[in-house]
């Protein structure tokens, strides 16, 4: 019974055209992959921004870590997995964040998802509300429903429909919380606005940087050092493998936040600690981000953005059904709505050796299937001109 129930579902899946399926990589993360099932593809799905996942330096300083450290952490940071090269790392987070957050703390977690589930269950208890940007990233959304917290969601970007809400709200913990880079839009949260209404109607502010650390600010601090903004009503949740190219989490808040998570945060308490050679790497990764060679990346980075955007708006005034949402991230999403055409489109460019996946329900909302297009520093100028003559190709073809 339940083979035959899922088969169905699946079935279902596949005829709505949202079934997924895995590729197999056969080499490292970069905008030249080669794979199981094809060629050598010109990538533009990754979340390397910075190109740091395959960099020569942070390759031996892994090696280096894992002869420091060894291969695993043997426990949770609670009982002994906890190390120095743990404890060094939530140290540099903390002075990364400190100019911000007065006091901060840092606090790792293994991913970014048990980072924002951690959040959502140990502060949102039955005296707290979340109100949550629609569009926020699935594991706001999993950790504010699996919390104790009433949860209010407020339509994207809408300040004005929250502050409704923070108006009517009657819970002493009032939680906002919103991407700061929303994950499939590119479009950047109005973090100053949303922190104004956190001071004004006594509520806190939790901001997901997953797509702003590495890529924002002129150190690469994020969406915090990018908006200039400093105030203790800020819980900052930052993931280490996008930008920073390796894995893992950390959260940075007041000292009494980051205690408690630790006396509460269950995907904190009961879990392995990260390998410590891990957190010994991030360093060195924290430390190619904030200095010359981060802010090198972070320039052509901006560089590749402008020449993707311009070349996309033109093919969006030259064909139907297409639309392209503002976003100065290096994350573009080319809007084509239908499921069909999404997918079409991802094929025709695998079969011109470039990769670019559709996104579909339940991703993104029904009839906004897109091309999701992601940049790194490391493509060069020609890789873009290489995507958008391909999808202009691709797009006459279609009209005729
Ligand atoms: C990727 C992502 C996460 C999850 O981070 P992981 O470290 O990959 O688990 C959380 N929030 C946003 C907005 C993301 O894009």
């Amino acid at each position: 019974m339940l083979i035959e129930h899922i088969n169905q579902q699946l079935l279902d899946l596949e005829a709505a055209g949202l079934r997924r399926h895995r590729r197999v990589g056969m080499s490292p993360c970069s905008p030249r992959q080669r794979w199981q099932d094809a060629a050598d593809l010109l990538v533009f799905c990754s979340n390397d921004y910075l190109g740091l996942a395959n960099h020569p330096v942070l390759i031996d300083a892994l090696a280096e870590g894992a002869r420091l450290w060894g291969v695993g952490s043997g426990a949770s940071h609670l009982v002994s997995g906890h190390s120095q090269a743990h404890a060094e790392l939530e140290a540099m987070l903390a002075r990364w964040l400190g100019p911000h957050i007065p006091g901060a703390q840092a606090l790792l977690f293994c991913s970014g998802y048990m980072a924002n589930v951690a959040l959502m269950t140990a502060l949102g208890d039955h005296q707290a509300t979340i109100l949550s940007d629609k569009l926020n990233h699935a594991s706001l959304i999993d950790g504010a429903l699996l919390a104790r917290a009433k949860l209010q969601r407020y339509p994207h970007a809408q300040l004005d429909a929250l502050e409704r809400q923070l108006r009517a709200c009657t819970s002493p913990v009032k939680l906002i919380v919103t991407d700061a880079v929303f994950s499939m839009d590119g479009d950047v949260a109005d973090v100053p606005a949303l922190l104004q209404l956190a001071e004004q109607y006594d509520a806190w502010l939790v901001i997901d940087d997953a797509h702003g650390l590495g890529v924002l600010g002129a150190h690469g601090h994020g969406s915090l050092e990018h908006f200039a903004l400093c105030s203790e009503r800020l819980i900052y949740m930052g993931t280490l493998g996008k930008a920073a190219g390796v894995s893992g989490a950390f959260v940075a808040a007041h000292p009494l936040i980051i205690q408690w998570l630790v006396q509460r945060a269950r995907p904190y308490i009961y879990t392995t600690a990260m390998p410590p050679a891990l957190a010994y790497v991030l360093r060195h990764a924290l430390e190619i981000i904030e200095g010359a060679q981060g802010a090198q990346r972070r320039a052509r980075l901006n560089e590749l953005v402008a020449q993707l955007r311009t070349g996309l708006a033109a093919l969006v005034l030259q064909h139907t059904g297409l639309s392209l949402p503002p976003s100065w991230t290096p994350i573009q999403p080319l809007i084509v709505g239908d499921n069909a055409r999404a997918l079409a489109l991802a094929t025709a460019l695998q079969a011109r050796g470039i990769r670019a996946p559709a996104i579909r329900p339940p991703t993104v909302p029904v009839g906004t299937a897109r091309l999701r297009l992601t940049l790194s520093a490391s493509h060069t100028a020609a890789d873009v001109d290489q995507l958008l003559g391909a999808l202009s190709n691709i797009l006459n073809e279609e009209q005729s």
